[in-house]
């Protein structure tokens, strides 16, 4: 256990992209939090993931009316794993960071939990969603997702928690050294380790405005998830090709000694041929595609190009660009 500090900093770290119908409610909301707990000293991090819509402005107006927000701008859309990024490296070395979405899904009255759970030994803290409101599509998206990590990852997301939680500044520290571009970070959360805690909340309505992520980048999310935390699709690859040569050594022999024995004609077997041609054909394609998947990740770890740009440096001699891919 870790006596808290005396008056604990807070930085709330908010991706946002094309969000001008929620901001003025998230200001208010985030703000009535602030005051209320006026023991903590608080500040909100908005990082502006190259909106086409009025979201900077609004920012930057309300950072001119109450100094707790400030904007980070980024040069153009990264992405929501960068643009969490690029709000995590704002944060000062003795502050704690709540990471949410723009689109008040996450409430912000949970905040308060979360830091108290911070302030009872928890160096990372997760919301965690007694309920989840997506349907359709999305949903089972999500919940094919979790299941498939769950098998694959060594380190696997508990499936009702998601971006929404608390790093305390030895985590954050954790985070930002991180090296690697492909971020996926429920699973990097839970790969860092620290004592955690949950803290139960029921996830929200989207407050105005259309889901920003669009299926397929969800998608490619779920894949970084799936091949930076697991080698076992490579695994799976060995065992296919070991498993089919098996059965082809078989084969091979079966119609070796049918054809020595001659108990009958030796079959002819176009179809046979056929299907084994194209199903080992397809066999090989998919494992040139899980080859692929880790080179290019490999391929863009070695590049080393930042994952974002900011736009508008806040601090002076701080860090103007991320540490991780500029593909997402
Ligand atoms: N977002 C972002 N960059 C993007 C897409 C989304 O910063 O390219 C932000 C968005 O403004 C919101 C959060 O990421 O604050 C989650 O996006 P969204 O609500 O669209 O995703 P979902 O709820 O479907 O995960
Ligand atoms: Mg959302």
């Amino acid at each position: 256990m870790r006596a808290p500090a005396p008056r604990p900093r807070i930085a709330i770290v908010i991706p946002v992209f094309n969000e001008e119908a929620v901001l003025p409610e998230l200001f208010a909301r985030l703000a009535a939090v602030f005051d209320a707990r006026p023991a903590c000293t608080w500040r909100a991090v908005l990082v502006d993931d190259g909106s086409r819509d009025r979201s900077a402005a609004l920012v930057r107006a309300q950072a001119g009316r109450d100094g707790r927000f400030q904007l980070v701008e980024l040069s153009r859309n990264f992405g929501f794993q960068s643009a969490l990024s690029a709000g995590l490296a704002q944060a000062e070395a003795d502050e704690a960071v709540v990471t949410m979405d723009a689109d008040l899904q996450d409430p912000p009255e949970v905040i308060p939990d979360l830091v108290t759970a911070w302030q009872g030994g928890a160096e990372v803290v997760r919301a965690t969603r007694r309920t989840r409101r997506e349907r359709g599509l999305r949903r089972l998206g999500f919940d094919l997702f979790h299941r498939l990590f769950g098998q694959l990852s060594d380190y696997p997301v508990e499936p009702n928690t998601g971006t929404f939680g608390l790093l305390g500044p030895a985590a954050v520290a954790a985070f930002n050294a991180l090296p690697e571009r492909h971020r996926f970070f429920p699973g990097l959360r839970a790969w860092l380790g620290f004592p955690t805690a949950d803290v139960l909340y029921d996830r929200q309505e989207r407050a105005a405005g259309q889901p920003q992520q669009t299926f397929r980048r969800l998608v490619r999310y779920g894949l970084d998830g799936v091949f930076s935390f697991s080698h076992l699709p490579l695994r799976m690859l060995t065992y296919t090709g070991v498993f089919v040569a098996c059965m082809g050594f078989a084969a091979g022999l079966f119609f070796i000694l049918w054809r020595l024995f001659q108990f009958e004609r030796s079959p002819t077997g176009f179809t046979t041929l056929a299907a084994l041609i194209t199903f080992l054909g397809g066999v090989q394609l998919i494992g040139i595609g899980v080859l692929g998947e880790y080179l290019g990740r490999i391929y863009d770890e070695v590049k080393r190009r930042p994952n974002y740009i900011v736009k508008n440096p806040a601090r002076p001699g701080g860090a103007a660009t991320g540490t991780d891919s500029a593909r997402d």
